[in-house]
């Protein structure tokens, strides 16, 4: 053998057909760990791992002796240390085979490092994937404590100007609405009136019955005074036994007929525990009225009602 193929960068071996070795070049015997002598004359078995063996026989045989070419097979051959992958040429000429043995163990780390490589990206795009939608698990949380944020601020808002006996609005709410109706009714001259409606003896209900019937007494006159308002006006407890109506755009004609009729339905309902009356005050927005001029003459009318008996209705 010429050093040229003896040194070639492959491993090359010359067998028998019945499968004994005749020669193998010098990067064979490398690649094997064997002196020249202790590969001579052995079957080709022997320089097989088991599952390479049954491989060989199951496939390399048959295929040989159909075509007398078998290419690019891949086999594991034994060494006396290690298994080396290879990838094997082999042709039949004149009643031999030869074969070429490419070594493929850097081929396999290669392909090792880069299915770790792939490994590890995938790793770290599922961890991106992970931190992505922990991100947005965390957004959604805080949108929804922003909302419970929202629904409690409201909640307070509302709450500060309610009132928690009767669930009306309370003075505050009434104050801020009055400077809102006094600016629009001195802007646009839309005339307004309020009512200012006191419970007549309502010491005397909580004398007889006790101040918790007195409480039941006074949510249940809320619930008849929201009865008698539409949409646009506004009822709030201003406190104690004392409650105010704001009627929009109701002039001083029609404040007496509605007030009337306020009074009346109270005084002819129907009382869960005991029936009361009231005292209304009315006054209806005349121009340069402020909220104390304008409550000041509802009190002046209220107080006037007190005096004449009760159960009625006084206009200022
Ligand atoms: P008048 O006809 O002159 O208005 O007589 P009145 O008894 O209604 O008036 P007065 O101001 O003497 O008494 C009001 C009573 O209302 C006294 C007070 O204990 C009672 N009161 C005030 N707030 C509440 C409440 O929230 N619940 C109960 N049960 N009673 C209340
Ligand atoms: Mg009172
Ligand atoms: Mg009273």
């Amino acid at each position: 053998m010429d050093d040229q193929l003896n040194y070639a960068p492959c491993g090359y071996l010359v067998m028998q057909k019945d499968g004994r070795i005749m020669e193998a070049n010098q990067t064979m015997l490398d690649m094997l760990e064997l002196a020249g002598h202790e590969l001579a004359d052995q079957h080709i078995h022997s320089i097989l791992t088991v599952p390479s063996k049954m491989y060989y026989q199951t496939y390399f045989t048959p295929l040989i002796s159909m075509y007398q070419r078998v290419n690019e097979m891949y086999l594991t051959l034994r060494s006396r240390k290690e298994h080396i992958p290879v990838l094997v040429n082999a042709i039949e000429r004149e009643g031999r085979i030869e074969f070429v043995f490419m070594q493929m163990k850097l081929r396999d780390e290669y392909e090792n490092e880069l299915i770790w490589e792939k490994r590890h990206t995938e790793w770290i795009l599922q961890e991106t994937n992970e931190a992505y939608w922990k991100l947005q698990q965390l957004m959604s949380e805080l949108e929804s404590k922003k909302q419970e944020l929202v629904t409690l601020n409201a909640e307070l808002q509302e709450m500060a100007l309610s009132d928690p006996l009767t669930g009306l609005k309370n003075r505050r709410f009434f104050q801020e609405r009055m400077a809102a109706f006094l600016q629009q009714a001195e802007t646009e001259e839309v005339p307004f009136s309020i009512l200012l409606i006191d419970v007549d003896h309502f010491k005397k209900v909580n004398d007889t019955f006790g101040h918790p019937i007195g409480d039941l007494v006074l949510q249940e006159l809320a619930v008849k005074l929201e009865n008698e308002i539409r949409e646009e006006d506004v009822v709030a407890r201003m406190g104690g036994e004392e409650f105010v109506i704001i009627l929009s755009q109701t002039s001083a004609k029609k404040v007496r007929m509605i007030a009337e009729r306020v009074r009346k339905n109270i005084a002819y309902s129907v009382w869960a525990h005991t029936a009361v009356t009231v005292s209304i005050g009315a006054a209806t927005y005349e121009k340069d009225d402020t909220s104390i001029t304008l409550l000041s003459r509802a009190d002046g009318a209220l107080y006037q009602s007190k005096k004449e008996g009760r159960n009625r209705v006084s206009f200022q």
